[in-house]
C-alpha cells in the first residue's frame, strides 16, 4: 500500500529521470524540484518541466541563481573550460550545491507534507563530487531531521549503482525509451544523446553501451 509522499530532486537528466520514476512506483505522491542556478543553457530547465508535466507531477522551480554568482563554475560560465584534470575536482563541480539543493528540497518537502526526498546522487560512478557520497548524504539527512525537527528520508536509489545499471534500472521501471529520448544530460545542453563529446555524454554512453551488450536489446537504438 503507497501511502508517503517524496519531492524528488528533478534536473531532467537521465539520473533524476530514472528517481522520478522509481518514486512514482514507490510512493503515493511524488511532486518535483528544479533549481535554477545561471545554467548555461535554459533548455535544462524547461525540459524537467515538460517531463514533470507529461508524467503528471506537481513541478516547483526554485531560483538558486546565488549559486552561480558564490561560485563560479564551468555549468555557469561559458568561459570556464569542462576540464578534470588529475587530483583535482573537475571544474563541472559546484561548491556547496547538493548541500543547498537538498536543504531547499527539504524545506519544499516539509511545506508540502512529504517525508521522502529523492536524489540521484551516486557515489559508483561519481566524478569526486564529495557532495555525492553516501556518508555526506547520511549526515546532511541528520542535519536536516535536527533543524526542521521532522523526519525526513533522503533516498538515493542510484547510491551503488553504474550507469549501465542505471540504464536497467530504468529498464525495469518501464522507463528506458522515456530515459533515453527525453532527458538532457550533455553539458553542451543537448537533449538525448548528447553532443557526444562531454565528460557526461560519455559516460552516458558508455553505460549505455554496456547495457545494451549485456541485456540483448540490440538494436533499440
Ligand atoms: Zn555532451
Amino acid at each position: 500500500m503507497k501511502r508517503e509522499k517524496a519531492v524528488v530532486v528533478f534536473s531532467g537528466g537521465q539520473d533524476s529521470t530514472t528517481c522520478l520514476f522509481w518514486a512514482k512506483e514507490r510512493f503515493a505522491e511524488v511532486e518535483t524540484v528544479t533549481f535554477k542556478y545561471g545554467q548555461r543553457h535554459a533548455l535544462e530547465t524547461e525540459i524537467a518541466a515538460d517531463i514533470a508535466a507529461e508524467l503528471g507531477v506537481r513541478h516547483h522551480l526554485l531560483d538558486m541563481s546565488l549559486l552561480g554568482q558564490l561560485a563560479p563554475n564551468a555549468l555557469t560560465r561559458d568561459d570556464i573550460v569542462i576540464e578534470h584534470e588529475e587530483g583535482a575536482l573537475p571544474t563541472t563541480f559546484v561548491d556547496g550545491r547538493n548541500l543547498l539543493f537538498l536543504s531547499f528540497a527539504a524545506v519544499l518537502a516539509k511545506q508540502v507534507g512529504a517525508k521522502h526526498i529523492v536524489t540521484g546522487v551516486c557515489e559508483t560512478d561519481f566524478s569526486g563530487y564529495p557532495d555525492c557520497r553516501d556518508v555526506f548524504v547520511k549526515s546532511l539527512n541528520v542535519t536536516l531531521n535536527l533543524a526542521m525537527d521532522y523526519p525526513f528520508v533522503i533516498d538515493t536509489p542510484l547510491m551503488w549503482l553504474n550507469k549501465a545499471q542505471t540504464w536497467e534500472l530504468a529498464d525495469r521501471l518501464g522507463a528506458f525509451e522515456f530515459v533515453k529520448d527525453r532527458t538532457l544530460t550533455c553539458y553542451n545542453g543537448i537533449p538525448a544523446a548528447g553532443c557526444g563529446e562531454c565528460p557526461a555524454c560519455k559516460l552516458r554512453k558508455r553505460g549505455l553501451d554496456e547495457y545494451m551488450a549485456t541485456s540483448g536489446r540490440g538494436g533499440v537504438r
